[in-house]
């Protein structure tokens, strides 16, 4: 078990020869938006994150033994009882990482870390590479914690974890339009995902999936896309630099500045309320955005209601028909 490949590392080949495909596709088609820049600053993440999780995997592997030597159940996934319980902790594992993602985007804490993954305003294959630095700091690990003390061995876990990035990998595009019908019931596809990544406020916080969409629509946190909203990519408050090192750590400082100057009885909700929470109000969080957009929409509906009822009375009016606008009246109340 200890000797299962890393399916990111192998990835690597695939990664490589799949952004020269999509940018080479990008040059022949205008409405799919790269940037040289950005994608190398995505490229760059990537290897640091590559960095950090290497000089952190030791610790997180040993973390998870410990949790599974003080496992409740003693599976044992040998031959052929493997063959249900390995899909079954792949499943459990996408769960995990499911809850995983709602709560960093949820809890600053582990937005800190997570930040960077939306930090590009473009949306390609090497925005997928812009991964975290900062996530065994944030103890984003933790998540996985319940199956190991359920009895899935971590060398499993770890290798079905990576499957799991891979395949959100190639969902990080704008090439592909729609998967069939029944696929976009199941999984996560590059259409679920580019709402996720999405600063509208329709969008905002929504798709958290990793390879099952189900989970989202489970737990009411699904949003289709729609032909008629164009997705602005990004953050609510985008980075204005290409600097790779405050991709990696702004939302860190934005929390020490926070902690240092906020009152006391203030000072863990910076930590633990949602990105953009402030003690005074002077902020804006993905609710307030929502809240915002949903009044305007249905102002802007009401007013459109106003304009043609006005308009047709006026018109039946001019006609002299008798009786309705009694006949109007309990048609706008119906
Ligand atoms: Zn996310
Ligand atoms: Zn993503």
């Amino acid at each position: 078990m200890e000797s299962l490949p890393s399916p990111t590392l192998w990835a690597i080949p695939f990664f490589v020869a799949t952004v020269a495909g999509e940018w080479l596709w990008s040059r022949r088609n205008s409405n799919i938006r790269y940037e040289t820049r950005d994608a190398i600053t995505s490229l760059s993440l990537g290897l640091g994150s590559l960095v950090a999780g290497f000089a952190t995997a030791g610790i997180v592997f040993a973390l998870a033994l410990w949790a599974y030597d003080h496992r409740i159940i003693d599976l044992q996934i040998t031959w052929p009882q493997a063959l249900w319980l390995v899909p079954i902790a792949f499943v459990l594992d996408d769960l995990a990482y499911y809850w995983f993602h709602r709560t960093a985007h949820r809890v600053r804490w582990f937005w800190a870390a997570h930040v960077i993954h939306h930090s590009s305003q473009h949306y390609n294959l090497t925005t997928a590479l812009r991964q975290t630095w900062t996530g065994f700091f944030a103890l984003s690990f933790l998540f996985r914690m319940p199956l190991f003390f359920l009895g899935f061995p971590p060398a499993l876990i770890f290798f079905l974890a990576g499957l799991n990035l891979v395949y959100q990998y190639w969902i990080h595009t704008e090439a592909i339009d729609r998967m069939p019908r029944w696929f976009e019931a199941v999984m996560n596809t590059p259409s679920h995902h580019r709402v996720h990544h999405a600063t509208n406020p329709r969008y905002l916080d929504r798709n958290y999936a990793g390879v099952f969409i189900i989970w989202d629509r489970m737990f009411g946190s699904f949003e289709p896309e729609t032909a008629d909203e164009k997705i602005e990519y990004g953050i609510v408050k985008n980075l204005t630099n290409y600097n790779i090192l405050w991709a990696a750590f702004h939302e860190w400082i934005g929390i020490i500045r926070d902690l240092w100057s906020a009152p006391w009885r203030y000072k863990l909700n910076y930590l633990i309320k949602p990105p953009g929470w402030s003690h005074d109000g002077s902020r804006e969080s993905s609710e307030t955005i929502k809240a915002r957009w949903a009044q305007s929409a249905q102002q802007e509906r009401v007013t459109w209601q106003n304009m043609t009822s006005s308009l047709s009375a006026a018109d039946r009016q001019e006609a002299r028909l008798p009786g309705d606008s009694a006949k109007m009246e309990s048609g706008r109340s119906a």
